[in-house]
Order: structure tokens, then C-alpha cells, then sequence
């Protein structure tokens, strides 16, 4: 851990205690999360920017070494609303002509400006809650300000990737849950795990069979 980023917090901790000589057990609680909201940002950062790189990265797609091109910065809003900044590089595909950036790829990155984590939260609480009350609910939970446009854009999305998914079963119907998962991997992998790991506590090992309506499970 940045040793620097260390006395900072601390420094700010004691600055914090000077002017809060009467602070509760939940004013402190507040107060050193925000500290570690920083912490946890600068962390994201730096594990991610020490992470394996591929230079010169295979397109999964097409089987081709991609061609690297320039480098993009790119913001991701995390938890107690910090900012975490990732460097990496478009690359393009000789053979194609595919243009992406690999590492988000690699990071499963959502097409969002939120972290995975609370694009997840903030779907989760959509499918939970009327919209209104959605922007509310993930201030508390995340510290983060979300409209209710928002809120509601993200979470038509899941719901519209999981239509296709279904309209790509009755045209290729699987024949098993495997072919299914395939699909909804492919469409939408927060759709697949919220799926298998949220919305279907009781059936994370389940079978296939459909159910008596025809339903497929
Ligand atoms: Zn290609």
C-alpha cells in the first residue's frame, strides 16, 4: 500500500478528531469510510495497473494478434462515490478490423461509467424497488448519487438482454441449460449471473427440466 497514502489518511483522521472532540460511534464510523473510499480507489488503481498485460493481445473472436494503438484513460465510479482511473490501450484487429480495448475486456468491464460491483447494485435495487425510489437506496447503500433515469436505463438493459436471450431460445432452442448459459454469457454476463447467482438462490444446481407450464428454468 502507498506508504504516502497512509499518512495521509491518518493525518486527515487526526485533523478529523480536532474538530469532532464528541463524535458518536457512527460519526467516526462515516468519517473513516470516506478514508477508505480513498484508500479503496487508489487500490483499484494500482492493483489493476500491476496486473499481466498482454502487449500485443489475441481477439478472442477471430483467433488474431491484435495491433496495439494509442493508450485511453477511462473513469470508473466505485463505492463512496471515488473515481478510479484505468490506463490501457485500444488495440485493433489486422484481420477484421475489430477495434476494443483487451484489458476491458479482461476486466469484464460493463459498458457503464460504474464499477461492476455497483452497476450490480444499482440493477439489483431496480428490479427490487419502483425507480423513484431506487436513487435513495443506492445513496445509502454505495454512497453514490444516481438518478432515476439512470437507475432505470441500467436496469431495462438486463431486462432487454434477457428478452433476447429468450428470443434466441425460440429460434435455437437449447438443449440443455449449458447451451442457455452460453447464450446469456455471451449477452449479457451480469444478466447470466444475476440469474444463476441472485435472482435463482434455490436453483444454482438446478436441472434443466421445464417446469409444468413450459417454461424454461
Ligand atoms: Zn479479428
Amino acid at each position: 500500500m502507498d506508504e504516502e497514502l497512509m499518512v495521509e489518511v491518518r493525518r486527515a483522521m487526526a485533523n478529523w478528531w480536532a474538530t469532532h472532540p464528541h463524535a458518536t460511534f457512527a460519526e467516526i464510523e462515516e468519517a473513516v469510510e470516506e478514508q477508505i473510499a480513498r484508500i479503496r480507489a487508489r487500490m483499484l488503481e494500482q492493483v489493476v495497473a500491476d496486473g499481466p498485460r498482454q502487449e500485443r493481445p489475441i481477439r478472442r473472436a477471430c483467433g488474431s494478434t491484435m495491433t496495439p494503438k494509442q493508450e485511453a484513460g477511462r473513469q470508473l465510479t466505485v463505492r463512496g462515490d471515488a473515481a478510479v482511473q484505468l490506463h490501457r490501450r485500444y488495440a485493433a484487429c489486422p484481420s477484421c478490423g475489430a477495434g476494443l480495448f483487451p484489458l476491458d475486456e479482461e476486466l469484464a468491464l460493463l459498458p457503464s461509467s460504474f464499477s461492476p460491483a455497483i452497476h450490480q447494485r444499482i440493477v439489483r435495487l431496480g428490479t427490487l424497488l419502483p425507480f423513484d425510489r431506487v436513487p435513495e437506496q443506492v445513496a445509502a447503500l454505495t454512497g453514490l448519487t444516481v438518478s432515476r433515469e439512470t437507475a432505470r436505463r441500467l436496469t431495462e438493459q438486463v431486462g432487454a438482454a434477457q428478452v433476447a436471450v429468450e428470443r434466441e431460445e425460440l429460434h435455437h432452442p437449447p438443449d440443455g441449460r449449458a447451451d442457455f448459459m452460453t447464450v446469456l454469457e455471451q449477452t449479457d454476463p451480469l444478466a447470466r449471473h444475476m440469474l444463476i447467482g441472485e435472482l435463482r438462490p434455490t436453483d444454482q444446481e438446478g436441472t434443466n427440466e421445464p417446469t409444468s407450464d413450459g417454461a424454461r428454468v
